[in-house]
């Protein structure tokens, strides 16, 4: 059978590993971390950096098609991986997502809302973007942040030197606060012949920056969980996109604005898991690997959460409750804001 190489080998990586498998693919995890999560349920795992040239030819060359987890692959590496086997989703996918000012010009272009931002390099960058921006609003690097890292937020405007200072010498985008009455997020996938289908908006909880919990359905109306999905359509038809895909949005009085995009399986469609026949990663290796997508339609109500650290020592407690499935990652160490596992409450359709 076809083999489909996944570049990184974390949790996203281990539960792709599981859904290509139960459809009969093998796998490779191209990981330079040593003891990762994928690495345990993959047929294949090669340990090597991504300037290793040969490593990613020899990777490349093993697989039948390549897609990944996360969305910082160095561009090298990409050329090279591009040269000789089709990388889904597309290369544009990712170079948008992996830069947020990329990714805001590119939400505006296609006529979506987001927060008001402003690029900021330099201290004078800093100050003409507070008074354009205002505060409170929260200064992001542009690329690389994640869970909330590489974020300062400012209240006031004397803030904006010490949030200056938190980027370290990195590439900045001063974003406005929004207030949202709501986070919500929409899982949507598209197939290699341009098939769409979007799982059920789900509601979003963040704790310290990470996410805690995701909640389906969401507690908004059905009008705006029709324009959250179809947003995301808009998103994956303009992109070319194969594969899945997360969006996060912001629920306001005057409508949704887009947080941020993510190429990728999403921790916010953890539930799917439990909630639909078809989940997020099955739904991504069909759409990789060329095949129709799946009915992701929803059968249960579910509360995703998620088990940051020391949230381990509640799992021998949860596994008793007959409502609660859970999904552990085989992390060993349960260090302090570490993401170990998840459990999907479900309960009947409401
Ligand atoms: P992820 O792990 O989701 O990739 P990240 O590090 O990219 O996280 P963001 O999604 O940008 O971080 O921000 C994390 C959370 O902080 C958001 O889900 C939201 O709760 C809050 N937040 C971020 N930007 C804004 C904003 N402009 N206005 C209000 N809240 C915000
Ligand atoms: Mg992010
Ligand atoms: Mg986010």
């Amino acid at each position: 059978g076809a083999t489909i190489g996944i570049l990184g080998g974390g949790q996203l990586g281990r539960m792709l590993s599981v859904a290509a498998s139960r459809l009969g693919f093998k796998t490779c995890v191209f990981e330079p971390g040593g003891d990762c999560p994928a690495s345990h349920v993959a047929n294949d795992h090669m340990q090597a950096s991504y300037d290793d040239a040969d490593a990613l030819r020899k990777f490349a060359n093993s697989v039948d098609v390549i897609t990944y987890e996360f969305e910082n692959i160095p561009a090298s590496a990409l050329d090279q991986l591009e040269a000789l086997r089709d990388v889904r989703p597309n290369r544009r996918a990712l170079t948008v997502s992996q830069d947020r000012m990329s990714e805001k010009a590119f939400l505006e272009d296609i006529g979506l809302t987001v927060a008001p931002f402003m690029a900021v390099d330099t201290l004078d960058d800093m100050h003409k973007a507070v008074a354009a921006v205002g505060t409170p609003s929260i200064l992001k690097t542009r690329t690389l942040g994640y869970d909330g890292k590489g974020q300062a937020r400012l209240s006031a405007p004397s803030d904006a030197e010490g949030a200056f200072a938190a980027m370290d010498g990195a590439s900045a985008v001063l974003e406005g606060f929004v207030d949202f009455s709501c986070e919500i997020s929409v899982i949507g996938a598209r197939s290699a012949d341009g098939q769409v289908a979007c799982f059920d908006p789900g509601e979003n909880v963040h704790r310290d920056g990470i996410l805690h919990t995701t909640t389906v359905p969401a507690s908004v109306s059905a009008s705006l969980r029709t324009d959250a999905v179809l947003m995301t359509g808009r998103i994956l038809n303009a992109l070319d996109y194969v594969g899945v895909l997360g969006v996060e949005l912001f629920v306001t009085p005057a409508g949704l604005i887009v947080n941020e995009i993510a190429p990728r399986v999403h921790n916010s469609g953890h539930w799917t898991q439990n909630g639909c026949v078809i989940d997020q990663f099955e739904q991504h290796i069909r759409a990789v690997a060329g095949w129709p997508l799946g009915d992701g339609s929803r059968h249960a109500d579910v509360v995703m959460e998620n088990l940051i650290g020391a949230d381990m020592d509640t799992i021998p407690a949860r596994s008793a409750d007959p409502a609660v499935a859970l999904h552990l990652y085989g992390k060993a160490d349960a260090k302090a804001g570490r993401k170990m596992g998840h459990i999907n409450r479900i309960s009947p359709k409401s």
